[in-house]
């Protein structure tokens, strides 16, 4: 495995890292998920930040502070919703790592922790999502210093086996 990419099983709003990836949505205000637990996490000044944003297209992200969590910022990333792939979902969800990514380089952020953004509520298949995500931050860390570290956060046994089959 890419010395730069790191593999774990848990709970991202845990993680002691410079910024989490958040799954978000285009409004930007909360919601289910994974979105859910960072603000429950975070706390409600989170939320008053977002507001002041108006919302983020899909495919792209934006960066706030990340207040109560132990991670420094969150990056709120909207991927695509699945309708079968003939909408663009693949390049929008490359989009959506390209741009956390960047945006984590821009803010020299050492360390970045991202969940399967859009393999909830979304539907996107969890190993093509997976195969998009190694391979957007694997290109993305040949050619830039920061992020130093990647971690990739399964939140389920077969989602770890979706990614350590891609980074071995
Ligand atoms: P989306 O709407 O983009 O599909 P979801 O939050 O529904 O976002 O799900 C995205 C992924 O995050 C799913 O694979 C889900 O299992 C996972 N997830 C949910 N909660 C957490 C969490 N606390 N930490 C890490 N991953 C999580």
């Amino acid at each position: 495995m890419d010395k730069r990419i790191e593999l774990i099983k848990g709970d991202i709003t845990t993680l002691a890292v410079d910024a989490i990836v958040n799954a978000a949505n285009t409004r930007l205000l909360g919601g289910g998920g994974v979105d859910g637990a960072i603000h429950a996490a975070a706390g409600p000044d989170l939320l008053q930040e977002c507001r002041n944003l108006n919302g983020c297209e899909t495919g792209k992200a934006k960066i706030t502070r990340g207040y109560q969590l132990k991670a420094k910022h969150i990056i709120h990333a909207v991927g695509p919703i699945w309708y079968g792939g003939h909408r663009d979902e693949t390049e929008m969800l490359a989009s959506c790592y390209k741009s956390s990514l960047e945006i984590a380089r821009d803010n020299k952020i050492k360390t970045l922790a991202f969940p399967g953004i859009s393999t909830g509520v979304y539907g996107f298949p969890k190993d093509l999502a997976a195969f998009i995500a190694v391979n957007e931050t694997k290109r993305f860390l040949q050619k830039n210093k920061y992020p130093e570290k990647v971690t990739f956060v399964a939140f389920s046994d077969e989602h770890f086996e979706t990614y350590s089959k891609l980074l071995d």
